[in-house]
């Protein structure tokens, strides 16, 4: 396999990806075959861009984050550190998908709403799945493969399916916990986490 420094850089970039002067990428940071980095994108310390990965114009994208091969982080994103993207992923920004006004001219930059995505601290997207717009996943949640969540997901949270369920909570070492009452537990951790029923309703 064959990489190539950038003169100036700390990070490493394999020659095919395209990466904006105008992006910035932290050190330790290594980005893959033929992914593209747009302008305004900030990319934190120690990632892994994988191949054929698209970060749009101004994502924000914290230290310690895996996007895998494919993975599409639209703008409106932001990904807190230690977030993980599966292969194939999208993050959406579009809540009302058209081409074109209602008299047929092609819509420009002042036509829509960008929305926004928030995947918080230590979060999972499996792969496949599709993150609407206007949605926030929680701290260390886990989206199972093939998803498309339209709405928030609590912390540890797992939800799976379309629309995306919550069918129950993760630990931190994501492992699926065992409920006691109201709260979950993790056997191998050792751990006891108890959601806040506010913002889980929803989802029930
Ligand atoms: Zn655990």
């Amino acid at each position: 396999m064959r990489l190539s420094s950038q003169i100036n850089h700390s990070f490493t970039v394999h020659p095919t990806a395209e990466i904006s002067p105008k992006a910035q990428i932290g050190s330790g940071t290594r980005i893959w075959h033929f992914v593209q980095i747009r302008e305004g994108a900030v990319i934190g310390q120690n990632c892994i861009i994988g191949k054929d990965v698209y970060i749009d114009f101004d994502v924000n994208i914290g230290d310690n984050v895996k996007i895998q091969n494919s993975a599409l982080i639209y703008h409106g994103a932001t990904l807190e550190a230690g977030v993980f993207i599966g292969p194939q992923v999208c993050l959406t920004n579009d809540r009302i998908p058209r081409a074109i006004t209602s008299d047929g001219h092609l819509k420009g930059n002042d036509d829509w709403v960008v929305g926004t995505i928030l995947i918080k601290y230590g979060a999972s997207v499996g792969a496949g799945s599709v993150i609407l717009p206007n949605v926030t996943i929680g701290r260390f949640a886990l989206i199972g493969a093939g998803a498309v969540v339209t709405r928030d997901v609590p912390d540890h949270g797992l939800v799976v399916g379309n629309p995306a369920r919550l069918v129950g909570y993760v630990c931190h070492c994501g492992r699926k916990m065992e409920q006691k009452g109201n709260a979950w537990h993790c056997t191998v951790c050792n751990w006891t986490f108890e959601p806040q029923e506010d913002k889980n309703d929803s989802h029930r």
